[in-house]
């Protein structure tokens, strides 16, 4: 939830004009909108309380961006569709959307979606549970527990963020100052040393160097190793 208590919405959305008219919308029902345009953009944006997602994208699919999102958490995602048919519905679905919504459709049946979709899983609680998953490494934000293969890891808290930040987006390239700033929580113009002694403890604990690669100069990429 938003500091007012409002649901903050994540609007994926290319159309302007049906984005600016949900916006305006969603939040005179007291939620607070943020918009994205494409796929790529929703992958990467803060994580909201709940996604709307248009079908209809200019880089990828909001099936693909959907499937993405759920390799990362399990926040509730509506799909705005265009397409009626039943089987876009069921595969909508199965990909792991939590409801759908028919274009053209009203502000208030939207509404009501979003705050039923919002109710139900905050009575679930799985909206904070914030389990992340890559290959055999699953790691439990809220729990700080990380496990690989089942077998607990034991990390030190530093240790536990920078793993839970490197595998939040795996196989993206983190610069060293983003980490250190996410991490450390603190803008970082000096040496990174300790950024490289927290890496090294995490992949030896991993078992695994190619867990965690370098990329020289620039800064480290979390991928299940092949
Ligand atoms: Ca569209």
């Amino acid at each position: 939830m938003s500091d007012n208590g409002g649901v903050d919405v994540l609007l994926v959305e290319d159309d302007d004009a049906i984005a600016s008219s949900l916006a305006t919308g969603l939040t005179s029902a007291g939620m607070s909108v943020r918009r994205v345009s494409n796929g790529t953009d929703a992958v990467a944006a803060k994580v909201p309380d709940i996604y709307l997602l248009d079908v209809g994208l200019p880089d990828f699919d909001g099936f693909e961006v959907c499937r993405r999102i759920r390799q990362l958490h399990q926040t509730p995602i509506i799909m705005l569709t265009a397409r009626n048919e039943e089987i876009d519905r069921v595969f909508g679905l199965e990909i792991g959307a939590d409801d759908y919504v028919t274009k053209p459709f009203g502000l208030r049946e939207l509404i009501a979606r979003i705050r039923a979709v919002s109710r139900r899983l905050t009575n679930s609680e799985t909206i904070h549970s914030a389990a992340i998953t890559v290959g055999g490494l699953a790691l439990d934000a809220d729990a700080r527990r990380a496990t690989l293969d089942g077998v607990s890891l034991d990390l030190t808290a530093k240790e536990f963020d920078l793993l839970l930040y490197l595998a939040s987006q795996p196989g993206i390239v983190h610069r060293r100052n983003d980490i250190m700033e996410a991490v450390w929580e603190t803008n970082w113009y000096g040496p990174t040393k300790t950024l490289d002694a927290h890496v090294a403890a995490i992949r030896k604990k991993l078992g695994n160097a190619k867990w965690i690669e370098a990329i020289r100069s620039v800064g480290f990429r979390l991928e299940a190793p092949q």
